[in-house]
């Protein structure tokens, strides 16, 4: 990569297809924000529709805007623009509730369908909220269920067909590392288990081919690449298959097959309304529509492109400039096995990226030792790759790091 100038990044971003998308995006003027992978940058279109709906729709039409402004299906209509980014179809994803609420309840019906099996197949260094949520849930059925915990390499040995659920994240929040979605949920189902697809890092990031894998459920993050805000609803998935075939466990009026009858009893829809609790957040999703309508004139394949050469050229410039600081690259070189993130790891990672932060280079920081860079190709630049890495390698040259004010643990890291 010697010969590489920042010209050539400027060039590729004049050549660049995606470039005019982030013009539809507010980013605050000279910030490098290389952090969409954990919030997403706000679209512009964002502030007109938050102050819309709560002048006008909230304001002026009050409760008439569950009809009038189509509020009551909201959650349905938003479930629909996400259904083509993670190749699945209509009626198939709500936009509601949190990432954990969504696994709490795709984890309780896939139990359900599978009585006679025990286990649960996840992996130990997944984002900790899954496994929490599994812990949680297990303890609270109380019916001997356990985890059997497997890293990347032994996932599919530890597939057998003692198994009911197979429960991962697509791709690793530290490293980034892809998981093959195809082989897992094939060998899932050999042994006769069922599998649950954590997209939070995948939605938005590269395209997702779920249906053609034959997955069962899965479940995703609103404000990560779709942009849709801090605390998005996030999105769930029930293929078209199973819905209707078991009960999920937050049994409120919004999952009722008539809601409006007002019965006794709960009696489960049998559609994806089933997956829905109760009254959804309708300032935000409304205003995680306005990331969702981005990406419907965005096209994944070029996304996907982009992504992984922003990665490929952030990898090569951080390995030829920062060569003898002692970064270790925490994620794949192979470009098909990863996804929109690169990590490395540093033992002093903490207050490198606290001095990158402060000289607006945003990336974060990952317990114990890993710095975290996001691509997200809709408002990254080329360009923003090589200033990143000049901006790390005077970093670590002068030892910046080492100033006592980005050695001071903060509350979110
Ligand atoms: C971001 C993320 C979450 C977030 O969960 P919340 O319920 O939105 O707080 C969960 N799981 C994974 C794998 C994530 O990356």
């Amino acid at each position: 990569m010697s010969e590489l100038s920042r010209n050539f990044f400027l060039d590729l971003d004049r050549c660049d297809e995606l470039a005019s998308f982030r013009d539809e995006f507010h980013l605050p003027e000279d910030l490098i924000y290389l952090d969409g992978n954990s919030l997403g940058a706000m679209p512009l279109s964002a502030k007109q529709r938050a102050i819309d709906v709560v002048e006008r729709e909230w304001g002026q039409d009050l409760i008439t805007s569950w009809n009038k402004n189509n509020w009551f299906h909201l959650a349905e209509k938003l479930g629909d623009k996400i259904a083509r980014l993670i190749g699945v179809g209509l009626g198939e994803v709500m936009a509601c509730d949190a990432t954990g609420i969504n696994l709490y309840k795709l984890l309780a019906m896939a139990l359900d369908m599978r009585p006679d099996r025990k286990v649960i197949v996840m992996e130990g260094s997944n984002f900790p909220t899954d496994n929490y949520t599994a812990q949680g849930l297990i303890k609270h059925l109380d019916r001997g269920h356990q985890i059997r915990f497997a890293e990347k390499d032994d996932i599919l040995t530890a597939i057998t067909d003692d198994v009911a659920v197979v429960s991962l994240t697509q791709v690793h929040y530290k490293t980034g590392h892809l998981l093959d979605m195809e082989e897992i949920t094939n060998k899932a189902h050999e042994v006769g288990a069922l599998v649950i697809w954590d997209l939070c890092h995948s939605a938005g990031a590269l395209a997702v081919d779920l249906n053609n894998c034959n997955a069962d459920f899965a479940l995703g993050c609103g404000y990560k690449y779709l942009n849709g805000g801090p605390g998005a609803p996030a999105f769930i998935f029930v293929a078209r298959r199973h819905q209707g075939k078991a009960m999920q466990p937050l049994t409120g009026w919004w999952g009722h097959a008539a809601p409006f009858a007002f019965e006794k009893d709960y009696r489960p829809a049998d559609n994806i309304q089933q997956t829905l609790t109760g009254t959804q957040p309708i300032l935000s999703l409304a205003v995680l529509e306005c990331g969702l309508e981005i990406f419907e004139r965005a096209d994944m394949a070029k996304i996907r492109e982009k992504s992984m050469n922003l990665c490929d050229y952030f990898i090569g410039l951080v390995e030829e400039h920062c060569e003898e600081y002692g970064l270790s690259l925490a994620t794949t070189r192979h470009r098909e096995e990863r996804g929109s993130q690169v990590s490395f790891q540093h033992e002093k990672g903490f207050a490198i990226m606290q001095a990158l932060i402060a000289s607006k280079v945003v990336g974060d920081f990952r317990a114990p030792d890993i710095i975290r860079f996001g691509f997200t190709p809709l408002y990254t630049r080329y360009v923003d790759v090589w200033d990143a890495v000049i901006c790390l390698k005077n970093i670590m040259e002068n030892e910046l790091w080492r100033k006592p004010e980005y050695n001071q643990l903060t509350a979110v890291t």
